[in-house]
């Protein structure tokens, strides 16, 4: 394809984009296709002569589209959102154009150093303390991760080096093997099951701890079992501490986890992925309290602040044991101002990194803190209004207190009902929810996740929920 057809295709793109989100609304969110409905919409093989690019423009609507599901219709109320914004989805294309594979700072200054600038900007959006940030001139510092699955392994496996380094002091003796069978890390039964998969990926035990009424991890449940597991002979090496679980948005206790974790010089991390953004609201900051007493801090601004999917922003007080547990250095990856400035191939699990501190630069210059902040008010103040329409009816009850963009409710009644409800809501097709389950109470999850969602939108979600309710009732 020459500069030309470049022009030409992209603007054809651009303008299929916009129209596509601005008319959003009308289409269903959920797709009626069955699996395998692509296969006979294209050719069996790759074609052998150029096609041209309005052929592929054709092709949208009739083979991707009614294979879509829209995560930014307004009435996809599923999971937790998945940003989209227009200065994100430029700033991606630049990235792909400049299309440079940052992993060392030589490899393409520009990559490394507005990406760690761009995580102070954001820490500082986020009020954390200043011992996160690069700009506080020691060691810490942001990267951006791709997902927050991969920050939590990561923050596991430099506690897990630094674990080893601290035993291997105290016992010379013990091989690197004997050390690893005894240790533990811990989070609670709410945490994200990527949590549990860090424990697996990274070859350690990992206890999922009881969570109290309001289903947070406690400080009093954490002592008792690093304690119970020390008088075993174990090393406990890691905490997660969640802020806004998948399940229901529950908050653990950083403040009493942060105390016991400190006291136990066991590494604390914060899952944050996706409660994390409404930290650039002070009045949601008292949900951080405690953000000080950890080793490493971790949220999603591809969730809930309006950066495209991927940009995973993690902080690290001192990255060292990171750096080293990941420090294979052949020669042809070394340079000369190593040491000068981050080399963000040691602070990750791939060696190649896209070019995405462009997106949050793009993103953050183009809204203003104001005007993400207004986005985050919004959509919390929008739950608000489908929680109180909902507490309007008696057939129905909260499952647990909305403090962020998400409501988790359940019909009076049998979890049968509920998940028949559920049933009839996603078969109806108008609107999309997902369940959760805890402690064998089976609920519906509502989450506010398109920027297009609007007080219109809740009422009419709740109107088809109370009205299918009354179907089901019947
Ligand atoms: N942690 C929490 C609390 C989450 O809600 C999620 C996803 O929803 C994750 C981790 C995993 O996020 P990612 O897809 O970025 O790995």
């Amino acid at each position: 394809m020459d500069h030309k057809s470049f022009k030409e295709f992209s603007q054809a793109m651009s303008e299929y984009i916009a129209n596509y989100l601005e008319n959003i609304r009308e289409r269903p969110v959920l797709p009626t296709v069955e699996p395998g409905y692509l296969r006979p919409l294209v050719p069996a093989s790759a074609p052998e002569s150029p096609e041209k690019w309005q052929d592929i423009m054709e092709d949208l609507e009739r083979v991707i589209m009614p294979g879509v599901t829209h995560w930014h219709s307004p009435r996809f109320h599923a999971y937790f959102p998945t940003a989209n914004s227009y200065p994100a989805i430029v700033a991606d294309m630049l990235s792909d154009a400049i299309a440079c594979i940052g992993f060392t700072w030589i490899a393409s200054p520009a990559c490394t150093e507005l990406e760690v600038v761009m995580l102070d900007w954001l820490g500082k959006l986020l009020d954390l303390p200043k011992e996160f940030l690069a700009s506080s001139g020691g060691k810490a510092g942001g990267v951006i991760q791709g997902t927050a699955s991969e920050a939590t392994l990561v923050a596991l496996l430099g506690a897990k080096a630094k674990a080893i380094r601290k035993a291997k002091a105290q016992n010379p003796e013990l091989t690197d093997y004997e050390i690893i069978s005894k240790l533990v890390g811990y989070c609670s039964q709410q945490a994200h099951s990527s949590v549990e998969r860090a424990g697996l990926l990274g070859g350690v035990r990992l206890r999922l701890l009881d969570t109290d009424e309001r289903h947070r991890l406690r400080g009093d449940t954490l002592k008792a079992a690093i304690e119970e597991d020390k008088k075993a002979g174990l090393i406990p090496f890691y905490v997660v501490a969640t802020l806004g679980t998948t399940s229901c948005c529950s908050f653990d206790a950083l403040e009493e986890i942060g105390d016991v974790c400190n006291a136990s010089e066991v590494w604390l991390h914060v899952d944050a992925a996706y409660a994390g953004s409404a930290f650039i609201c002070p009045e949601f900051r008292y949900l951080n309290a405690g953000v000080e007493k950890a080793d490493s801090f971790n949220f999603n601004p591809h969730k809930w602040m309006l950066v495209t999917f991927d940009c995973s922003a993690m902080w690290l007080k001192d990255p060292t044991d990171v750096i080293d547990a990941f420090n294979v250095d052949p020669l042809y990856l070394k340079h000369e101002m190593q040491g000068s400035a981050p080399d963000y191939r040691h602070w990750q699990i791939p060696l190649g990194r896209r070019f995405r501190a462009l997106k949050l630069w793009f993103v953050m210059r183009l809204y203003g803190a104001e005007n993400l902040r207004a986005h985050i008010r919004k959509q919390i103040g929008l739950a608000h209004l489908f929680e109180s329409l909902l507490l309007e009816d008696s057939r129905f009850e909260i499952f647990s207190e909305v403090t962020m963009g998400l409501v988790c409710f359940r019909l009076k009644g049998t979890n049968e009902l509920n998940e028949q409800l559920l049933k009839m809501i996603n078969g109806h097709g108008k609107i999309h929810l997902v369940p959760s389950k805890i402690k064998g109470s089976y609920f519906l999850r509502l989450a506010i996740c398109s920027r297009y969602t609007e007080e219109e939108d809740i009422r009419e979600s709740w109107k088809e929920i109370s009205t299918l309710a009354c179907n089901l009732n019947n």
